[in-house]
């Protein structure tokens, strides 16, 4: 699993969300301050509950994934399921970045009792 990739991926997408929320944010208040090249800290500058209340629901609870799946990835567990421990099937990953589950473990959370070893 390329983990750099994979970070790249997640930081455009984290990126997307966070260019949604600030033009959210804009219609709160009057933002001057650019986005600069520095964008990944200002990403965590940006982290303030005001902020996330600006964005939708949906792209709050993406990016929330996305900043687990980041830490998981600094951490070395990302390919871990989060449930049960097993390795994540990677065309799960490939389709869902930032899950912290495997496949089984996500349908059974769908379906009834979670799956657990
Ligand atoms: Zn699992």
């Amino acid at each position: 699993m390329d983990t750099e990739a994979v970070r790249a991926r997640l930081l455009r997408r984290r990126e997307e969300l966070h260019r949604r929320e600030s033009g959210a944010k804009a219609d709160l208040r009057h933002e001057s301050d650019p986005l600069s090249a520095d964008f990944a800290e200002q990403v965590t500058q940006r982290e303030s509950d005001e902020v996330l209340d600006a964005i939708s629901e949906s792209a709050r609870e993406e990016l929330r994934q996305i900043q687990a799946a980041l830490r998981r990835l600094d951490a070395g567990h990302y390919t871990s399921c989060a449930v049960c421990g097993e390795p994540i099937e990677e065309g799960r990953l490939a389709a869902v970045p930032y899950t912290d589950r495997c496949r089984s473990c996500a349908d059974g959370e769908r379906s009834g009792p979670a799956h657990r070893r």
